[in-house]
């Protein structure tokens, strides 16, 4: 079955290069360029995963986190963090806000999709360690 993965990026470069990565190996990818817009589509049709860029015109990226954590509907996404940002300073911050994990910018167009897989299957293991 293919993984369904929303990304909500405002840049529209790095949407496509990331649409076009995961669509390449076999994921199912619906697209938002903003933290409203991205929490709209997340309702509508749970994915398996959400790939946040932090930094977003309006709500940022850490806000729409926290958002999704707190709904009962959407609490138990994994939420990866896309930041041109070394997140050090602000690791505490984002885990808080219920980040899962982080892929930094500019993205490794070779390992990008496995990078992503592995976090997902990391994700449904926590979540259901049997099945
Ligand atoms: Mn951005």
């Amino acid at each position: 079955m293919s993984h369904r993965v929303l990304v909500i990026e405002d840049n529209v470069l790095n949407l496509e290069l990331v649409t076009d990565l995961l669509e390449a190996d076999g994921f199912i990818v619906s697209q938002a360029k903003t933290a409203e817009e991205g929490l709209r589509a997340a309702q509508q049709g749970i994915p398996d995963l959400v790939l946040m860029d932090l930094s977003l015109p309006g709500m940022d990226g850490l806000a729409a986190t926290k958002l999704l954590k707190s709904d009962p509907a959407t609490r138990h996404l994994p939420v990866v963090a896309l930041t041109a940002h070394a997140m050090q300073g602000d690791e505490t911050v984002a885990m808080h806000a219920g980040i899962d994990a982080y892929l930094t910018k500019p993205i490794d167009t070779r390992t990008f999709s496995q990078q992503l897989a592995s976090i997902l299957a990391k994700a449904r293991m926590t979540k259901n360690p049997l099945g």
